[in-house]
């Protein structure tokens, strides 16, 4: 029943001679699930196609950006309309006003936006206007959750609750995670102590408010209005890193669901369209502080380039679209309701965390809540339930920490189908 993936293992053999790993992005490179990874050639509503021609069904949809699925008609026509033109002026554009207008008008707490190049950009620049605004260095982030691959980040406890932080990457000075903390998501004690311990340290609070970087986690209530209370005691920052969360759930974010006003909102993916492209935006006070305006120093060649501004601009007005998320809500409940039933009735330890269009999958029966809940065997079973999927035509990420996405151009029929696979999967389990 395998597969053939002839054209896709040649090509992998040359790119591991001409990039490292053979891949621009580690997770692609299907190292934490074994295989070789597929080289797609093209991408078709709910489908992707590899170069020997496979189809899956697509869950990842560019790790998350395509939530109207690929290939969608009017963002193509929108960015070949901007082709016309040219592609980079280095001077505003009237496409800028457009996309920064949208996203004012539907994300309540932003005021005012900044345009860069990526998620990670967007994520590095809160945090250094957090600290030019607070003029506070310590930044508390959580562990499972991930902020892109800036120095800062790349962290993780030292022993013991509230020290600081050791790089989890050679080339990531000590120095630069001196000044984070990572603490547990979660755990609101955990915030609580380390602001009574460094309480006029601390500038900012990053956090994924629902995680999809060790999976789907939800925040548990106090915890989530516990940072807003405590940043707003003790004058920091809280940032709601929405790179993935921002337009996925919902045309508000993550924040409209919890109800909770971060100060500083960070996007990327699904403002892009497919294209490049991440934000940051906030209260036009903090947002005053970066330069030009201010005295926080952030610049970028293509930043608020035409071509990507295009495919945000008619990404989010099809969003616009309350059915967008009605469906999506749909068929991510039909999912993850099949999904537990099935594993109930052949008594496969499963967990599905779901939240609008996101899916977690944990292959266990003990609650996950944060990053040290997945356990070893969650990630195998998932890895042996990913390979199986690839098989039957299915793509799910080939990472069991990552979020399964769905587009609007999955129907009921296709999720049908999956829990048809997955039937046959635990049957033989
Ligand atoms: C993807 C992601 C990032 C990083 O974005 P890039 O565009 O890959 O740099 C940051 N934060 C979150 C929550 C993400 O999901």
């Amino acid at each position: 029943m395998k597969i053939q993936n002839t054209q896709s293992k040649k090509l992998f053999n040359d790119a591991k001679k001409l990039m490292p790993g053979g891949v621009n992005s580690p997770v692609r490179s299907f190292k934490a699930v074994g295989g070789t990874p597929h080289f797609i050639s093209r991408g078709d509503g709910p489908y992707i196609f590899d170069e020997d021609n496979n189809k899956f069904i697509d869950f990842t949809c560019s790790w998350g950006p395509l939530i109207l699925g690929h290939n969608n008609k009017l963002v193509k026509n929108s960015i070949k309309e901007v082709l016309e033109f040219g592609t980079s002026f280095g001077t505003p554009t009237r496409r800028e006003n457009i996309l920064a207008k949208l996203i004012i008008d539907s994300i309540k707490s932003i005021e005012k936006v900044r345009f860069v190049n990526s998620g990670t950009e967007a994520t590095m620049s809160a945090v250094r206007l957090a600290r030019g605004y607070t003029k506070k260095d310590l930044v508390i982030k959580f562990e499972g959750c991930y902020h892109g691959h800036a120095d800062i980040f790349l962290s993780n406890a030292g022993s013991g609750l509230a020290t600081f932080d050791q790089p989890t990457s050679p080339g990531v000075p000590q120095a630069v995670v001196d000044s984070t903390i990572t603490l547990d998501f979660n755990d609101i004690k955990q915030v609580r102590n380390t602001f009574e311990k460094y309480s006029n340290k601390i500038a900012a609070v990053i956090v994924e408010p629902v995680t999809g970087n060790m999976s789907v986690i939800k925040p548990k209530k106090e915890f989530i209005q516990g940072l807003r209370e405590l940043c707003t005691k003790y004058n920091s920052l809280l940032i709601f890193d929405e790179v993935m969360t921002g337009y996925r759930v919902s045309h508000g974010g993550a924040q409209y669901h919890l109800n909770v006003e971060p100060d500083i909102t960070t996007l990327g993916k699904v403002i892009g369209g497919g294209l490049p492209v991440g934000a940051y935006g906030g209260k036009n006070e903090i947002m005053s502080y970066i330069s030009p305006e201010g005295p926080v120093y952030q610049a970028g060649t293509l930043s608020g380039n035409p071509v990507s501004m295009s495919a945000g601009i008619a990404m989010l007005k099809q969003l616009e679209n309350k059915k967008v998320y009605e469906h999506l809500n749909h068929i991510t409940n039909y999912l993850s309701s099949g999904l537990i039933e099935i594993s109930q009735k052949y008594n496969y330890p499963m967990i599905v965390n779901s939240f609008c269009s996101m899916v977690g999958i944990f292959c266990t029966n003990k609650k996950v809540e944060k990053y040290k809940d997945i356990s070893k065997e969650c990630v195998n079973n998932y890895n042996d339930l990913h390979n199986y999927f690839l098989e039957n035509n299915i793509y799910f990420p080939p990472s069991a920490y990552e979020a399964l996405f769905l587009s609007t151009e999955m129907k009921t029929n296709h999720i049908d189908y999956v829990l048809s696979v997955f039937e046959k999967f635990v049957k033989n389990y």
